[in-house]
């Protein structure tokens, strides 16, 4: 996994690209947290779930169907709760895809196990062809030598990318406003 921080700026930061409303610091720790969250499947080793099983890690919590059970969960949460200007269906387009980042920028990391993107119906692992980003390793080791090679891997790699698609869409918006 490229670490839960860089989950979080990426699924945050381009979520700003695309929410043009005012909305309140909590949508946004709701935005991080749908892109932590898939990860929480590393928990389950505790539990004596098979590290590559389809409920091990990068299995169905790195789903499409997961992505889009927990963001409309998320989403009808805010729907009730926050007040956002938005509408529920686009609430759910939203979270799920802010879920489903986490499961995308897993398989452009170098490392660990594909992705089961297609779970529960298929347990197939998958990866991008390309894959730049340092695989971040789990638990302490990433206070090592390793763990600086992955941070400066995420910043070029998660971090500048997530920042040009908003300035992006700033220019964009400004562009668009003077029209
Ligand atoms: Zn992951």
């Amino acid at each position: 996994m490229p670490t839960i921080f860089s989950h979080a700026i990426f699924a945050a930061v381009t979520g700003k690209a695309f929410v043009r409303k005012q909305v309140s610091f909590w949508f946004w720790l709701l935005t991080a947290l749908c892109a932590i969250v898939p990860d929480g499947d590393v928990i389950g080793s505790a539990f004596g779930i098979p590290f590559r099983s389809m409920f091990g890690h990068r299995g169905f919590t790195h789903s499409i169907v997961f992505a889009l059970l927990f963001g409309s969960f998320v989403a009808l949460f805010v729907n009730k709760y926050l007040q956002t200007g938005l509408t529920r269906a686009k609430l759910i387009v939203y979270f799920s895809l802010a879920t489903f980042s986490h499961p995308l920028l897993d398989m452009l990391t170098d490392g660990g196990p594909g992705v089961a993107i297609f779970a529960p119906f298929s347990a197939e692992r998958y990866f991008f062809p390309w894959r730049p980003v340092v695989v971040s390793p789990i638990g302490m080791g990433f206070f090592s030598d390793r763990g600086v090679e992955v941070i400066l891997s995420e910043i070029i790699w998660v971090w500048l990318p997530a920042l040009a698609i908003l300035i992006l869409a700033m220019i964009i918006r400004k562009v668009w406003k003077k029209q």
